[in-house]
């Protein structure tokens, strides 16, 4: 089927819903290409404590369908699908999913970020099975056993740490035998007696695929190279996250890292918007991906009403047009 847009906002995260309760607010029936994994990053997190309103917390899921039937009641329109090419050459730009060719006006980014995986078969068939790859999700399922967590990060610093609320003992496999951590982050790893450390080593495989759960992991030592095997009852992977942008690979630009670049959230091509995770290596957080799709969906309010006050599609009047969105 062919649609015709003036907005479409690729992504149904934090930072996708929210543009899209702005944009159809501001009565540009935006369509919302959801993703298959629709939600995000929030549907694989429990409790959501941080983000402001909700003084018990809320689960990660429940706070995302909330947003989605916040954003349907104002008149978003969903497509349950991935997107699975975009010609952002020229506007309208053109989506294309399995079954519909999208021409929009105005896009905004929301695709979030995905976590990064070690890449091992093993790791993949046990996910869920005693491998994750967050443990504000799962941590809990871990009350006095003992876990590993991958990576020299923040992260794997800060969930080591978070995992000995549960677990008898946590250890911290790392490649190098520095931290990528801050000082401060590694410092209370380091001096919590419940997490230990194997350094300069890989993990070489997970076991045991045939019993269906994590029973020990395998370890190199990249220095010596001697594989050694440790009884475990998880595996953390906290080694990063890697946006997705695949999509627009050649027709934005890009930081070194992968993320698109963005000067508040405008893009290098006119009329295309990104916000959330796609676009933030640093906060990362529910509530900043929310704040910056309701920048991007302001943005491209202003700039479609620009055009279309100039009747058609040249240079906005007002690059930084202020208008009562309440
Ligand atoms: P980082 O990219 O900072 O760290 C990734 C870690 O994983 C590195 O130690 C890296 O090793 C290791 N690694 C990467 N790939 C592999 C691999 N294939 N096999 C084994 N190890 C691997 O990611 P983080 O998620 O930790 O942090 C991302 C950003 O978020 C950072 O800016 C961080 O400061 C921030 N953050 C801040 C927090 C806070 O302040 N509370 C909490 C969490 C994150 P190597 O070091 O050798 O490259």
């Amino acid at each position: 089927m062919i649609i015709n847009k003036k907005l479409t906002i690729l992504g149904s995260g934090s930072a996708g819903l929210t543009a899209a309760i702005y944009a159809a607010r501001a009565n540009l029936e935006p369509l919302v290409i959801q993703g298959l994994q629709a939600g995000g990053q929030l549907t694989i997190t429990s409790d959501v404590e941080n983000f402001p309103g909700f003084p018990n917390g809320i689960l990660g899921p429940e706070l995302m369908e909330e947003m989605h039937k916040q954003a349907e009641r104002f008149g978003t329109q969903f497509i349950y699908d991935n997107a699975e090419s975009v010609d952002l050459s020229q506007r309208p730009f053109k989506i294309k999913t399995s079954s519909d060719e999208i021409y929009t006006d105005t896009l905004i980014i929301g695709t979030g970020a995905s976590a990064k995986l070690l890449g091992l078969p093993s790791e993949s068939k046990l996910m869920g099975h005693g491998v994750s790859a967050c443990a504000t999700c799962d941590g809990f399922f871990f009350r006095d056993k003992e876990v590993f967590v991958v990576g020299g990060g923040d992260t794997a610093l800060e969930e080591a740490t978070f995992l000995t609320r549960f677990a008898s003992k946590v250890t911290v496999i790392h490649r190098r035998d520095s931290f990528r951590a801050s000082a401060i982050m590694a410092k209370r790893a380091q001096s919590n007696p419940k997490v230990h450390f194997i350094l300069d080593s890989v993990v070489e495989d997970i076991l045991d695929v045939e019993q269906g759960q994590v029973t020990a992991v395998r370890i190199r030592n990249l220095k010596t190279n001697e594989v050694s095997e440790h009884a475990a009852d998880g595996i953390f992977i906290a080694i990063g996250h890697k946006p997705n942008t695949e999509l627009f690979a050649g027709q934005l630009e890009l930081t070194e890292n992968g993320y698109i670049k963005t000067h508040g959230v405008k893009t290098s091509v006119k009329g295309v918007f990104a916000a959330g995770d796609v676009q933030d290596e640093l906060y990362r957080q529910a509530i900043t991906a929310a704040g910056t799709g309701c920048m991007a969906a302001l943005e491209a309010q202003w700039l479609i009403e620009n055009e279309a006050e100039e009747g058609g599609k040249g240079e906005g009047k007002s690059e930084a047009k202020h208008a009562c969105t309440h």
